[in-house]
Order: structure tokens, then C-alpha cells, then sequence
């Protein structure tokens, strides 16, 4: 069997244990310490926002931006359907109901029109929407200015899972900077990684603050354990942040990486007409390219045969993700469709896009394309 070429995998730069190190050295084990203060700072630094929260996961995240925004039981909550579960499933967490809203064709996200047309939908209905949270899938910006447009126009707070778009950027500003609250994940096979973790960003202080008070228990300040409000318990390890402050320091190499990864594929791709690769639409969007991803847009190929061809390679492809409104546990949620991602769902693939990958594997990936279609 050939050896394994992974879809993403983690990439580690090499200072990842120098902070680790301190941490043990300094008996640092703890749900907090100089390594998650200094994580923090890195990434405030990086995106340019006010205030940043270190948490244990990137669900975390958006479970306390949740929380920190009021919604409880019976509210309503509009998200993407073409994402990861871990975008809904915090929404149910808190007792509220998804509203699935549909994408659209340029950037795959959120469509405004679709989003616009639920507000107005639920209004009508008597339940006005208490957030909206939106993803900027495989790095690729959401049209987040129309986005934003919409929701400011009835005052309605926006969530941004960013999760898969840490280094991505519209009109120069980082995403997850947009919205009341952005959410990060350093899941192990994210743009960085911290084995796992995420975070929440804001500008509004005394929402970071609180989401840190949140994440520790809510202790009321008090010499013995007092509480007045329900806590949880998602801080980042200060084992774990360490590795982040690692990882911060070659952020931008491997975002180049994986745009180098694109530009590889799209080279390939230059002149099959049948495939079309997910690109930035113009110079306002720029994407970290978490992922490449294509659609086979000939009517009598499949692309489960490509992923096929791929596995018996031992080379690891995956589907874009199935909506949300497509899944058996979400199925009674409603939804705003348009037909977009199912259709996306139907003929697109995921191609290898670590930042780790090596001319030699990129030569095994290409075989297999050009075997394909040439
Ligand atoms: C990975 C991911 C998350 C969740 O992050 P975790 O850190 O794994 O909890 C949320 N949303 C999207 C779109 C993701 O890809």
C-alpha cells in the first residue's frame, strides 16, 4: 500500500515545544497561564480586533457567543446550511431552532437574498430571528458586506464561524472582525492547530471578558466558590495554547501554502472545461484556500467515481460538506432554499490541500487527475 497522503493534517513549525516546555518547566498545567495570555495576544495582534477569549474548541466558541447574546429556549437562530454540524449544533444547546438559510452560487456561503427572505419570513411569522450566524466555508469569504447589510437593516447580531478561516481577509480586514462575535477553531486538520481548540473574538470588551468568566465556571468573585449564573467549562489548557503560540509564528507560511496548493490545482485545471474550482470572485476576497475544492460539472461523469480513484490510490479526498437541511437531525429545522447546495453537495470534492504536502505527493495527486480527464 502506498503511503497515506491526508486530505489536511497537522503541520507543526517547530517552536510548537519551546512553549510547551515552559509551561511543564514552569508548572503551568492549568486551564490557564502565561502561554493563553500570550496565545491570545498573538492571535489579537494577527487579526486585528479588540479582544480575544483562548477556548477549548471551536463549538465552545460559538455555544458561549450564544449564550452571551440572550438566546434560550424557543428563540430562533439563522445559520448557513452548507457547513460542518458543529455550526448548529450549539444553537440547539441552548434550546433554540435552527433556520436553515441556503447559499449562494459565487462564494458557496450564505446568500443575502436567501437570508433577507427568511428575516422577513419568520417576522411575518411572529418570531424575529435572535442571531444569525454565518461561515466563511473553506476559507472562501462569505459576500460579508451584503451580509452584514441585511442583518443591520433589522438588528439582528451576527456570528461568524471562522473556523476554517483563520489568515482569510475581505477588503484587507480579517474575517471574524465583521461580525458582533467571530469564532476560530485549531482543530487538528485546521489552518493551525492546537491538537484542538478555539476561540472567541470581539471587539466588545466586556463580552470577552465575560465569555472568560463564562468559561471558567462563572465564579463570582468571593474567597470561597460562589455562583450566580450557570458556567461551563471551556477554557483553552495552557499546555494546549502553547502549541498555538507555536503555530502563530508560521501562520502566514502556511496560508501561502495552501494558495500555492490552489494555484497547483488550478494549473491542472486550466483546461478541462468540465471542472470548475472554487475561486475568490475578485480582489476584495482573499482566501486562505483551507481546502481546494471543485465541482465535475459534465452531466454523464460522477464524482464519486474521482473520489474512487482517489482511495485506491490511498490518497485521502472528501465531499463538501451535506447541508444541513439534507440531514436526518436537522430535517424538521426550517430552511430557505434555493437548490445551490444541494447541488454542490451532488458534484463536489475536496481535494489534498495541507500545507504540508510534498512535490512528491502533489505528483501522486496530479497522476491520478490527469489519468481522469485527459
Ligand atoms: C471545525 C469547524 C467548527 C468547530 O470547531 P471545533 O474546534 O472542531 O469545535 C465549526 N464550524 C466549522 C465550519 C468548522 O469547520
Amino acid at each position: 500500500m502506498k503511503e497515506k497522503i491526508w486530505l489536511s493534517s497537522p503541520h507543526m513549525g517547530g517552536n510548537e515545544m519551546k512553549y510547551v516546555n515552559e509551561a511543564y518547566n514552569t508548572n503551568w498545567i492549568a486551564p490557564l497561564g502565561p502561554n493563553v495570555n500570550g496565545f491570545e495576544e498573538d492571535l489579537q495582534k494577527y487579526l486585528n480586533i479588540g479582544h480575544v477569549a483562548a477556548l477549548s474548541s471551536g463549538t465552545a466558541a460559538i455555544h458561549l457567543a450564544l449564550v452571551l447574546l440572550g438566546v434560550k429556549y424557543g428563540d430562533e437562530v439563522l445559520a448557513s446550511s452548507f457547513t460542518f454540524s458543529a455550526t448548529i449544533n450549539p444553537i440547539t444547546y441552548v434550546g433554540a431552532t435552527p433556520i436553515l438559510v441556503d447559499s449562494e452560487r459565487d462564494t458557496w456561503n450564505m446568500c443575502p437574498v436567501e437570508l433577507e427572505r427568511a428575516i422577513k419570513d419568520r417576522i411575518t411569522k411572529g418570531i424575529k430571528p435572535k442571531a444569525i450566524i454565518l461561515v466563511h466555508l473553506y476559507g472562501m469569504p462569505a459576500k460579508i458586506d451584503k451580509l452584514m447589510a441585511v442583518a443591520n437593516k433589522y438588528g439582528i447580531p451576527v456570528i461568524e464561524d471562522a473556523a476554517e478561516a483563520l489568515g482569510s481577509k475581505y477588503k484587507g480586514k480579517a474575517l471574524g472582525t465583521y461580525g458582533k462575535f467571530g469564532v476560530l477553531s485549531f482543530n487538528g486538520n485546521k489552518i493551525i492547530t492546537t491538537s484542538g481548540g478555539g476561540a472567541l473574538i470581539s471587539d466588545d470588551k466586556e463580552m470577552i471578558e465575560k465569555t472568560r468568566f463564562l468559561a471558567t465556571q462563572a465564579r463570582d468573585i468571593a474567597p470561597h466558590y460562589q455562583h450566580s449564573e450557570i458556567g461551563f467549562n471551556y477554557r483553552m489548557s495552557n499546555i494546549v495554547a502553547g502549541i498555538g503560540r507555536g503555530q502563530m509564528e508560521v501562520v502566514d507560511e502556511r496560508v501561502a501554502k495552501r494558495r500555492e496548493n490552489f494555484n497547483f490545482y488550478k494549473n491542472i485545471f486550466a483546461n478541462i472545461d468540465e471542472v470548475e474550482i472554487l475561486e475568490e470572485m475578485n480582489n476584495d476576497f482573499f482566501s486562505n484556500y483551507w481546502l481546494t475544492t471543485i465541482l465535475l460539472k459534465s452531466e454523464n461523469k460522477n464524482i464519486e467515481d474521482l473520489r474512487l480513484e482517489f482511495d485506491k490510490e490511498n490518497i485521502e479526498v472528501r465531499p463538501l460538506w451535506k447541508p444541513m437541511h439534507l440531514q436526518p437531525v436537522f430535517e424538521s429545522c426550517p430552511a430557505y432554499t434555493n437548490g445551490v447546495s444541494e447541488k454542490l453537495f451532488e458534484i463536489g470534492l475536496c481535494l489534498p490541500s495541507g500545507s504540508n504536502l510534498t512535490d512528491k505527493e502533489r505528483f501522486r495527486i496530479e497522476s491520478v487527475l490527469r489519468k481522469h480527464f485527459y
